[in-house]
């Protein structure tokens, strides 16, 4: 439905206009004050009745559909973040087919969630799994938060919204693995195409226009960010306009980002996928609902075991489950179901169905280092805008690599960690260019640490244990160094906050100090065709009838940038083969 034009601020008025319909859905306000406050608005009484009639179908459909929940679905669908909303979008477009889409978390009509630069409020409370590395060796022991979204969209609700696509060779690194071309770049690149709605300018060769996802270039943005890109061009990093086209096939370059945000609002992939489609029949989602194992019958998926409500279910699925709870809990809820490394499922007792000594091997992560900061001079420090990350830069830390290696993100705050914030004399308003390292050679593990579902699993997170990852960090400080002190930027600049003029063991201490999670959890039930994957280039878990996995755990190697749109690929992807199934 077209929103009615206003004559004030439209990004504003967009806003209260989407928060006001959230709040009719979820019942905190009735429809006699909907009306009142659209009328308010300058809102047509039909456009107010038209809008809010659809928010109540919503509400209603879905309350209707859980109460008379079924116990027989022909897919049923395992966590709706990034992945599993597209996938449960693309199967419920079919109205012969019923589907149930299962979540753990709650509602995402929060303004947590919707307005943009309120995403790190999100992190640390219910809307965030709240996941706790192991001790990580290379880190001087360090226990890292690796904080995943709980919540209806999943990652793409609490994340930072940068909408970035993957390199090409990433794709074509995916079919070879798979021996699958439908995985190749020049296959994904056309799924991109159809999928989204480009607000740049025309680029039919690598935009599309008319999809389901809007994605723009951070608009209005921080003088910052153009000044970065000045100053990334000056040290020989080019300048693309859209980091989304031709730069994600070459050697690098810097961009303002893509970003996920639509009306001044975060356009997560629940919004553009599954809340248009929750008014349908066929198409079921419960939210608070805690997939606890796969039901299985010999070597066929029959259904799933979750409890809701605060009672223990069992539904059957006829076709297909498919799991996309991302890349910790995915490879747990394979290992409960008896599908794992056999000696690592005898050690909690559970009966082996499927030795698969892949499952929860292979965990890749990128890193993002805390820091390089510097400080505002006075009167001009700059507010954040967007999701304040607007400027990014892929480079390598090699010539001789295939593939940039590094993904710095300017963000317009000073973003470090305690340990760092500890030594350094932190200002009261700066900027950060961190370091960012995206084709990582490190690998860590995801084990069971119970057979109780409600334990978290055990993550060894094992960050820089190998030595090329630290030599690749070192090379993305010395660059974001460069640029941050480079002439484009001296407006911004009082002073450099930290790491300053580091070299050699203190540098890489600083680094072992400054290094986190970029948020990019994947890896876990890898696609392939070796002894160690999981899934085949059909997303099938080896071995097992009715059962697929789509998700950040399928990646063979984890995306030469931040993965939502990868994980949205592999639901498209999902969805292409089981209609073709
Ligand atoms: C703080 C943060 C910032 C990020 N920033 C960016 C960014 O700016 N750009 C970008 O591209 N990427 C970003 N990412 C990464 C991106 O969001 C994820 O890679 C992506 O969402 C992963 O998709 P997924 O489908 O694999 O898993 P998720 O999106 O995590 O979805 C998994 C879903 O399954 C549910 N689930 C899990 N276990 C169960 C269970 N047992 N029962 C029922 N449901 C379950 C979860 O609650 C969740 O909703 C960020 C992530 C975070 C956390």
């Amino acid at each position: 439905m077209k929103r009615p034009k206003s004559p004030g601020n439209d990004l504003e008025q967009g806003e209260r206009i989407n928060r006001l319909e959230l709040a009719l859905m979820s019942g905190q306000i009735n429809r006699r004050t909907f009306l009142k406050v659209m009328a308010g608005l300058g809102l047509s009484m039909t456009a107010a009745g038209l809008l809010a009639n659809r928010a109540e179908a919503i509400n209603a459909n879905q309350k209707r559909l859980a109460e008379n929940l079924s116990g027989h679905y022909d897919y049923i669908v395992c966590g709706a973040g990034s992945s599993g909303a597209v996938v449960a979008r693309r199967l419920a477009e079919n109205p012969d087919v019923r589907v149930l889409l299962l979540e753990a978390g709650g509602n995402d009509d929060l303004p947590n969630i919707t307005e943009p630069a309120q995403w790190p409020t999100n992190l640390g409370t219910e809307r965030d799994w709240g996941f706790m590395s192991e001790p990580n060796a290379a880190l001087d022991g360090r226990v890292l938060p690796l904080s995943m979204g709980r919540v209806i969209g999943g990652g793409s609700s609490i994340n930072v919204m940068a909408y970035v696509r993957g390199h090409r060779n990433d794709y074509d690194g995916w079919a070879q693995a798979a021996g699958d071309d439908a995985w190749s770049y020049a296959h994904i690149l056309e799924i991109y195409k159809r999928i989204e709605d480009w607000q740049g300018p025309d680029d039919p060769d690598y935009r599309g226009k008319g999809g389901l996802f809007h994605v723009q270039s951070a608009p209005d943005p921080n003088p910052i960010a153009p000044a970065m890109v000045k100053a990334a061009d000056g040290i020989g990093i080019p300048a693309y306009d859209d980091h989304n086209g031709a730069m994600m096939e070459g050697d690098g370059g810097c961009a303002i980002a893509n970003v996920a945000i639509k009306d001044g609002r975060r356009h997560s992939v629940a919004a553009c996928y599954l809340h248009p489609w929750l008014d349908q029949p066929n198409l079921t989602l419960l939210t608070g609902a805690h997939v606890q194992r796969v039901v299985l019958e010999g070597r066929r998926a029959v259904g799933i075991e979750f409890i809701w409500q605060d009672q223990r279910r069992r539904i059957r699925a006829g076709n297909e489950v498919i799991l996309s709870m991302g890349a910790i809990n995915t490879p747990k809820v394979l290992m409960l179901s008896g599908i794992g490394d056999q000696s690592e499922l005898s050690r909690h007792g559970i009966r082996t169905v499927q030795h698969l000594p892949g499952v929860g091997r292979n965990f890749q992560d990128h890193i993002l280092v805390g820091g390089c900061i510097w400080e505002y001079p006075e009167g001009r420090a700059q507010p954040p805008r967007n999701n304040l990350a607007e400027c990014t830069f892929f480079w390598k830390s090699d010539a001789s690599l295939p593939t940039p290696d590094l993904q710095p993100f300017q963000i317009e705050v000073p973003f470090t960690n305690d340990v760092t914030a500890r030594y350094f004399d932190m200002p009261e308003s700066g900027w950060t260019i961190a370091p960012g390292l995206v084709r990582p050679e490190s690998r860590g593990r995801i084990q069971l640490r119970s057979a109780n579902p409600d334990e978290a699993p055990v993550i060894h997170s094992d960050f820089l244990s190998d030595p090329q990852d630290m030599r690749a960090l070192v090379r993305a400080v010395e660059l974001c160094r460069e640029i941050g002190n480079a002439p484009e930027m001296r407006e911004f600049v009082k002073r450099e906050i930290m790491p300053g003029r580091l070299r050699g063991r203190a540098l890489e201490d600083f680094i072992r100090d400054a290094s986190g999670t970029y948020w990019h959890q994947t890896c876990t039930a890898k696609m392939g065709r070796d002894e160690q994957s999981v899934v085949d280039g059909q997303l099938r878990v080896r071995g097992i009838d009715g059962l697929r996995v789509a998700d950040g755990s399928i990646m063979p190697t984890v995306t030469t940038g931040n993965t939502m749109m990868p994980c949205v690929i592999i639901g498209e992807r999902m969805a292409e083969i089981l209609q073709q199934a």
